[in-house]
């Protein structure tokens, strides 16, 4: 029997334990950065870790806020970036698509592609031009571990994360999903940390288990035995805010003597949004549209 995956957002408290938790299923946003970026399957699946990690962040965060995961390393893949809203919303890339290098299960089985250092860092926009940065050196040289430190190092409320990817015949994405526990003010320190230590395998076996996974199902078997109440699900999916529209006022921004070169040199433009790998072209008819718009009465 095939299974089933639906990306989605739950969040829900631990009402025993002051304990809040967020689950994020992004098996098809995942798949749809892989392909926007014909990933080979290690950079695939880093990617769609990091996509999942962001996105469990960007859930704790108020509405109209943002999270970017920036990870810089010495190994194949060089470094990722991933952008999650609070909405639900996940865009993201890597510096290196070709990577295929996975070792086996274990502490070793991104080194390949991560290599031996590198660093973590995150940034928070909060919105209205408040922006809040921290970074921490790579030590495990795989996401979920150094997102942990990062969340020990960095972050004043105790917080653990975990991320996993089932690999089924012919799609090695078939399941991209991750867990996060955070205190509340009075949280159980001790249970956190117990229950932290074990949400790699609980999640795990979670996703092996559960013929249809939606963010729900798996909150509900991940926590099964703490009475987890839903206090909110929603959708998580690929987005990029890229448009040409975005493109054009860019290239307005560089000034009118810098458009009419491009126009005089070149005739036309296109600029191939990093996130998402759309090419957006700046048309002649567009260019001429443009330096009308600045003023310019366009020679060519
Ligand atoms: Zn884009």
């Amino acid at each position: 029997m095939e299974r089933t995956s639906t990306d989605g957002v739950a969040r829900a408290l631990l009402p025993r334990f002051n304990l809040k938790v967020s689950v994020v299923v992004a098996s098809a946003a995942a798949r749809e950065a892989r392909a926007k970026h014909q990933l080979q399957t290690a950079a695939a699946s880093l990617l769609g870790q990091a996509l999942t990690g962001a996105a469990l962040m960007a859930s704790l965060q108020k509405d109209n806020s943002r999270i970017n995961l920036q990870l810089e390393c010495d190994g194949a893949l060089r470094g990722l970036l991933v952008d999650a809203s609070a909405t639900g919303e996940v865009r993201g890339y890597v510096k290196n698509p070709y990577v295929d290098v996975e070792l086996a299960e274990g502490a070793f089985r991104w080194r390949g592609a991560l290599g031996n250092k590198g660093f973590l860092s995150v940034l928070r926009d909060v919105g209205e031009g408040e922006f809040y940065r921290s970074s921490v050196e790579l030590t495990a040289m795989a996401l979920a571990d150094d997102l942990n430190r990062y969340f020990d190092v960095s972050e004043q409320v105790a917080t653990r994360l975990a991320l996993d990817v089932v690999a089924e015949p012919g799609e090695p994405l078939s399941m991209v999903a991750g867990v996060l526990i955070q205190a509340l003010p009075d949280g159980d320190a001790k249970v956190l940390e117990s229950l932290g230590a074990a949400l790699p395998e609980r999640l795990h076996a979670a996703l092996r288990a559960l013929p249809s996974v939606s963010a729900e199902t798996l909150l509900q078997t991940v926590f099964a035995e703490l009475s987890p109440q839903v206090t909110m699900t929603g959708p998580v999916m690929w987005k990029c805010t890229c448009s040409k529209e975005r493109v054009l006022s860019t290239l307005a921004s560089l000034g009118r003597a810098e458009v009419q070169d491009i126009f005089d040199t070149q005739g036309s433009t296109a600029v191939t949004c990093q996130f998402c790998s759309t090419r957006h072209e700046a048309t002649f008819h567009d260019l001429v549209a443009l330096l009308e718009s600045m003023g310019a009465t366009p020679r060519n």
